[in-house]
């Protein structure tokens, strides 16, 4: 996608803080930070939320979840929360699936 930042981010057009990479997967951390660790995981393909890629390539989708676990315990954290947000009414405001790793404060249920 010629317009996606996530699709730049991957390609190395627009700088990011990267803590891990997979054949796969980027993972770099949210400019925004909402928690000492938070951190986004993306597919380096692009599709435009987490339905959309586990339809177009349930490996990638897969990996997505097993590369947070992994920035997780690089970080120290056992205990942490992977977020999906899907439309813009559930705050989705990148359209490329992300996945949110958040860690390093109490985590609070519900969600806001
Ligand atoms: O789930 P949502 O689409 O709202 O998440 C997008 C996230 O991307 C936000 O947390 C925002 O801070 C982050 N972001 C970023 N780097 C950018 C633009 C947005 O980390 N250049």
């Amino acid at each position: 996608m010629d317009d996606c930042l996530f699709c730049k981010i991957v390609a190395g057009e627009i700088p990011a803080d990267t803590v891990h990479v997979t054949e796969r997967t980027v993972a770099f951390r949210d400019i925004n930070a909402q928690a000492p660790t938070h951190v986004l995981v993306v597919p380096r393909d692009h599709y435009a939320n987490a339905a959309e890629l586990a339809a177009g390539d349930p490996t990638a989708s897969a990996e997505l979840v097993t590369a947070a676990a992994a920035v997780a315990a690089a970080e120290g954290y056992d205990d942490y929360r992977l977020v999906y947000n899907t439309g813009a009414g559930a705050g989705q405001s990148v359209f490329h699936t992300h996945l949110h790793v958040i860690a390093g404060r109490p985590l609070s249920w519900p969600p806001g």
